[in-house]
């Protein structure tokens, strides 16, 4: 399938209505076919801090909560890849499988000083464009070196470590995560 894509990548541990506002916001404002949200296996930078909940349910809950829109999809790549996630490997896997070329990587404000971080970042910053959209907390800043351009998002103030925080706590986060997310707590016992 060709078009133009972005790439959003995740733990989401859970996904929550900030990363859905954003995915929408971006596909809107780039004019992109389709949004990406890739749920990651082993999240390499974040896993040795904390248990990270079982890739599968990570993977349903997202599918789940997309279903109803427009231009936003779950991607399963790194999932089914297994081992440490990296999106040069995700990009390439989408350019060999669906014809993808020029992709936009799309991360919020906290990681946009990351970039040169991520596995080969010099390949990925010659065959992706990053967008990085606002978040409350985390200057928005344009790295250096890449084709970048700031978005300013919906400004949810929502994380995934505060909805697990609130499920610890027995809050109700009817208004931080997407009724699917609900549903799947309701049957799998991950942050209690
Ligand atoms: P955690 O608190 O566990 O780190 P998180 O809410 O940051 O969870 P991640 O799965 O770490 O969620 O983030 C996936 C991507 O979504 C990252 O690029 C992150 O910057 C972005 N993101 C998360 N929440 C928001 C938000 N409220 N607004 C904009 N971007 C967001
Ligand atoms: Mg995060």
């Amino acid at each position: 399938m060709h078009g133009s894509v972005g790439i959003f990548g995740g733990t989401f541990d859970p996904i929550h209505l900030g990363h859905l506002a954003a995915a929408s916001r971006a596909r809107q404002d780039l004019g992109l076919d389709r949004v990406l949200l890739v749920v990651a296996n082993d999240p390499w930078q974040k896993s040795p801090e904390r248990t990270i909940s079982p890739a599968a349910d990570r993977l349903a809950m997202v599918a789940a909560s997309v279903v109803e829109i427009d231009g936003v999809e779950a991607c399963d790549l790194e999932v089914v890849r297994g081992g440490p996630s990296y999106t040069i490997e995700t990009i390439e896997a989408l350019e060999n499988a669906q014809g993808v070329v020029d992709p936009w990587i799309i991360v919020g404000a906290d990681l946009s000083l990351t970039l040169d971080s991520w596995e080969r970042a010099a390949e990925l910053k010659q065959r992706a464009r990053v967008a990085v959209l606002s978040r409350p907390g985390s200057p928005l800043r344009l790295p250096g070196g890449w084709r970048a351009v700031a978005l300013e998002s919906d400004d949810l103030d929502i994380s995934s470590s505060a909805v697990r925080a609130a499920v610890r706590r027995g809050d109700d986060i009817a208004a931080m995560v997407p009724a699917a997310v609900i549903d799947h707590l309701a049957r799998r016992t991950l942050y209690a």
